[in-house]
C-alpha cells in the first residue's frame, strides 16, 4: 500500500527504500527499554499515544531545571528565556506544518481543544436554521460532538459523507454532499480506526470550488505524513503533541491568518488582552488573543522538540520504513484465518484495526497484555465506524518508527496462540 504522500517522497529521494534503523531509533525511547508481564514489552499502541523520545524528556526537563518563569510579562532574564523558548517552539510547529507564519500557529491542549475553538469561534457565528456542517464517516469523536453542540445552538444539520467496505471515502457522494446549504468541512487526514489516507487535497479543492471553509483534523497524519498547510490551502488543522512523540495536553491549531483575525476570542483571561477595564476591554493580537492564561510552556517546548526530531529522521526515511512494517505487518496477519481486517483502504498508513472471528476484542487485549504486548482493543472513540462495519469493537495495533519486525512477529504469534486456545 504507497499512499500519494509516499510516492511523492520516494520521488524527492535518491536513497534507498529504507534507510531508517529502527533499533537504533528504539533506543531513543526510554519507556521502550523494560519488560511488561516479564516480556520485553512490545508498544502497538502509537495510535493512543506515542512514547517520547530522550530528546524530549530532556527538553522538557531543561527548561524545568533551567528557564522556568511565566511568558510574555516578566522583564527579568528568565523571562524572557522562557518566552523565547515558548516562541521558538511555535516557529517549529509553524515550519512542521507547513504555515508561512509563526502566528498562524495557536497553542492550545491538542485536537480536541483545537476544533472545539473552530467550532465555537468561528463556525457557530457563521451558521443558521437548516444550514449544513459536513463530516466524513471516518471521524473521530472530537470531529463529530463539537459540530453536534453548535447545530444544537444554531439549528444547523450534521450531514456525512459516505465511506466504501474497504473504508475509503467515496468521493463523488462527498461532491455531492457539498451544496448552497454546506457552510463548513471538517475532516480527518487520517483515519485512527481504520487507517485511511483521505485525499484532502482534493477534497479541500473541491470545498473551496464552493467557498466552503475546511478544516483537517491531522492528529494521526502527523507522525507519519509531511504535512504543508500552505500547499493544500486549507482553513484550519490541527495536531496532538502526544501523537507525534511530545507530551500530553499541548497541540497546535494551524488558521489562516485573516480568519483568525477576524475571529473573537475563545477563551477570556491573562495574556489574552491589550488592556482592560471594568467597561472594556481590547483584545491581543492573533496568536496570544487564543491563548488565554498561562499557557503550557514546558510542554510547548517538548512539543517543538519532538516535532524536530521527526524533522531531523527525515519524512522520506520514515515513510518508506512505515509503508515496509506496515506491509510486513498485513500479510503478516493474513497468515491467520481468522483475522477479519476493518480498514483495507488503498492509501493507508500505520493501523491495522481487525476482529479474530469467534473472540471478543477485548479478550484478545488481556491475553496479548499478559505476553508484553500492548494494543488497543473497544471503539477508538469512533463508534459511527464502529456502527458502519457491523463490529462492536476492533483489535488495533498501531505502529509507529520505533516498531520492529520482531514485534509484527511477537503480534502474529501470540494471536495464533489466542486462537488455539479459542478454536
Ligand atoms: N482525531 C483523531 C483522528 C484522533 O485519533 C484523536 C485521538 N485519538 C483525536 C482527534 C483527539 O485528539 P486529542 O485526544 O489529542 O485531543
Amino acid at each position: 500500500m504507497v499512499t500519494a504522500a509516499m510516492k511523492q517522497v520516494k520521488m524527492k529521494t535518491a536513497s534507498p527504500a529504507s534507510s531508517l534503523d529502527p533499533y537504533r531509533i528504539k533506543q531513543d525511547f526510554p519507556v521502550l527499554q523494560q519488560q511488561s508481564n516479564g516480556r520485553p514489552l512490545v508498544y502497538l499502541d502509537s495510535a493512543n499515544t506515542s512514547q517520547k523520545p530522550q530528546c524530549v524528556i530532556d527538553a522538557i526537563n531543561k527548561f524545568y531545571a533551567h528557564d522556568n518563569a511565566n511568558i510574555h510579562r516578566g522583564v527579568y532574564d528568565l523571562s524572557i528565556r522562557a518566552t523565547k523558548a515558548y516562541e521558538n517552539a511555535r516557529g517549529t510547529i509553524a515550519k512542521f506544518v507547513g504555515a508561512s507564519r509563526p502566528e498562524e500557529i495557536i497553542f492550545v491542549r491538542g485536537t480536541t481543544e483545537a476544533i472545539n475553538l473552530v467550532a465555537q469561534t468561528f463556525v457557530r457565528n457563521r451558521v443558521g436554521q437548516g444550514d449544513e456542517i459536513l463530516v466524513t464517516a471516518m471521524e473521530h469523536h472530537s470531529n463529530i460532538v463539537p459540530w453536534q453542540i453548535v447545530c444544537q445552538q444554531t439549528g444547523a444539520v450534521l450531514k456525512v459523507a459516505p465511506i466504501n467496505d474497504a473504508g475509503e471515502i467515496i468521493l463523488d457522494a462527498y461532491r455531492e454532499k457539498l451544496t448552497a446549504k454546506t457552510k463548513f468541512v471538517a475532516m480527518t487526514h487520517v483515519s485512527n480506526a481504520l487507517g485511511t489516507v483521505n485525499p484532502i487535497a482534493k477534497m479541500i479543492e473541491l470545498a473551496h470550488e464552493k467557498d466552503i471553509p475546511v478544516l483537517v483534523d491531522g492528529a494521526q497524519a502527523a507522525p507519519h505524513i509531511p504535512i504543508n498547510v500552505s500547499e493544500l490551502g486549507c482553513d484550519f488543522y490541527t495536531v496532538s503533541s502526544h501523537k507525534m512523540f511530545g507530551p500530553t495536553g499541548v497541540g497546535a491549531l494551524y488558521g489562516r491568518l485573516d480568519l483568525l483575525n477576524a475571529m473573537p476570542p475563545y477563551q477570556g483571561g491573562g495574556d489574552m488582552i491589550l488592556s482592560v477595564t471594568f467597561e472594556h476591554t481590547t483584545y491581543n493580537e492573533v496568536p496570544y488573543k487564543f491563548e488565554a492564561g498561562t499557557p503550557h510552556i514546558a510542554g510547548a517546548i517538548g512539543f517543538a522538540a519532538a516535532a524536530q526530531y521527526i524533522l531531523d529522521i527525515g519524512f522520506d526515511k520514515l515513510i518508506a520504513y512505515e509503508h515496509e512494517l506496515l506491509d510486513y505487518a498485513t500479510k503478516s496477519l493474513a497468515t491467520i484465518p481468522e483475522v477479519r481486517m476493518i480498514g483495507t483502504a488503498a492509501e493507508k498508513v500505520s493501523v491495522l484495526s481487525f476482529v479474530l472471528d469467534g473472540v471478543h476484542p477485548h479478550d484478545v487485549g488481556t491475553i496479548l497484555d499478559q505476553q508484553g504486548i500492548a494494543i488497543r482493543t473497544g471503539h477508538h472513540c469512533a463508534q459511527p465506524i464502529m456502527d458502519r462495519f457491523d463490529v462492536p469493537a476492533t483489535i488495533r495495533a498501531s505502529l509507529a518508527i520505533y516498531n520492529t519486525k520482531e514485534d509484527i512477529d511477537a503480534l502474529a504469534a501470540s494471536l495464533k496462540n489466542v486462537m488455539e486456545v479459542f478454536r
